[in-house]
């Protein structure tokens, strides 16, 4: 049984073809510039890699060639579409009507929909990807997984805003939060690897990658995180901004005749490390800056580390307490250095960091020392395995 996995872009498609036994990939891949000329990217199990340019017009093209290459005589990983069992889709935006994954059905789709005000950038690109698969695949099960749907435990006190009520019930503001599939799955590693039911545990989650969020788990369920309303909300990341004074927002479209686009774009494009090190957004580069002498550099890594710890203190006090600490994500699974800083706020936690540990890639481990009174994770994410799973269970239980 092999489930398609999905993300939709606005002009791009990752995918995931898992076999749903053994959780083994059979083939990955990425197309890209969708809507503008095309280009796919395929990557099959144990065969070499195949990359096609033919133009990719809309999302049916590129679902239509996501198929072509797994069925193809030479890349392709399978024989006939009906080896394809279930797809599942990662859909970033579920509001407050989803706590959980869901078969696809019309009212879904109305639904997710709804949510688009939400995350305009994000769901309508999720419809067009469910409504390609549902053109190209008739009678196959598609199943929504949603990014906000793990954060739908928070309580109200964690969820909303001070501002008038009414605006949650006109507008629905308030914290979804989002990540939620990552945080969701490390956790449960977590309690995997501390041999410890995930129900008697609580985990403080870093997602630190291009953007980042960080979760309070208690008992297994999210009990608070840090972006919000949007995922711009806060830590501050490689091109967003994270949490600032509101007032800010408003002070600089006065001063600079600013439209919300272009406050909008600030925030979202030009802040984050960038904006601080006037170096670049990728903190590979930033570190090298920062080696170089660049003191915006330092600058810029120092307030991104002191964030970070300050959210997981915010957390040890949400929790009243803290079992283990989880890094993912390309910062969070590869940054030793980012780690270590953050963990050096947090020795008041008498957390121990192991040196060595803390310097190998690429694996599940615990880099804390036996002393640590609380055990400190690097832990790779693994989205895609997450709806691979939620899409077997829902659809073949
Ligand atoms: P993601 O969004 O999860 O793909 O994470 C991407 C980010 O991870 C990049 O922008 C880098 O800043 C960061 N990253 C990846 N590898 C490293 C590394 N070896 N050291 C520091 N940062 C890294």
């Amino acid at each position: 049984m092999n489930i398609l996995v999905l993300n939709c872009g606005s002009s791009s498609l990752k995918y995931q073809l898992i076999d749903g036994e053994t959780e083994n990939v059979l083939a990955k891949g990425l197309c890209e510039r969708i809507g503008i000329d095309g280009r796919l990217k395929h990557e099959p199990e144990g065969k070499d890699k195949f990359v096609s340019e033919d133009p990719l017009p809309d999302h049916t093209a590129a679902v239509k060639a996501v198929i072509d290459a797994l069925l193809d005589a030479d890349h392709g990983v399978i024989k006939s579409m009906s080896e394809i069992s279930a797809v599942g889709h990662r859909v970033v935006h579920g509001g407050e009507l989803f706590s959980s994954s869901v078969i696809i059905t019309d009212e879904v789709k109305k639904a997710i929909d709804k949510c688009s005000e939400l995350a305009p950038l994000h769901n309508p690109a999720n419809l067009i990807g469910i409504n390609a698969c549902e053109k190209l695949m008739p009678g196959v099960p598609q199943v929504g997984v949603f990014d906000t749907a793990f954060h739908q435990t928070m309580p109200e006190k964690a969820y909303l805003y001070a501002i008038p009520y009414k605006y949650y019930e006109k507008y629905k503001i308030r914290k979804y939060g989002f990540h939620g599939t990552s945080h969701k799955y490390v956790s449960q590693v977590c309690a995997d690897m501390m041999d410890t039911p995930i129900e008697e545990l609580k985990i403080i989650t870093c997602h630190l990658g291009n953007g980042g969020s960080i979760c309070a788990v208690r008992n297994g369920v999210s009990v608070d995180t840090s972006m919000g309303f949007t995922p711009l909300d806060g830590i501050a990341m490689g091109t967003r901004s994270g949490s600032v004074d509101p007032a800010v927002v408003l002070f600089l479209m006065q001063k600079e005749n600013l439209s919300p686009s272009e406050m909008d774009s600030i925030l979202n494009k030009e802040s984050g490390v960038l904006g601080l090190s006037g170096v670049s957004s990728d903190f590979r580069d930033i570190e090298n800056a920062e080696n170089e002498g660049n003191e915006r550099a330092a600058v810029a890594l120092d307030t991104f580390a002191y964030r970070v710890a300050k959210t997981i203190g915010e957390y040890v006090s949400t929790m009243k307490g803290v079992d283990a600490i989880v890094f993912t994500a390309g910062l969070g699974e590869n940054g030793g250095i980012t780690r270590q800083v953050v963990c050096d706020y947090l020795r008041y936690l008498g957390i121990h960091i192991d040196s060595y540990k803390n310097s190998l890639r690429g694996q599940a481990i615990e880099i804390t020392t036996k002393q640590s009174r609380v055990q400190v994770f690097v832990i790779p994410t693994n989205e895609e395995l997450m709806i691979a799973r939620d899409t077997k269970e829902l659809v073949f239980k």
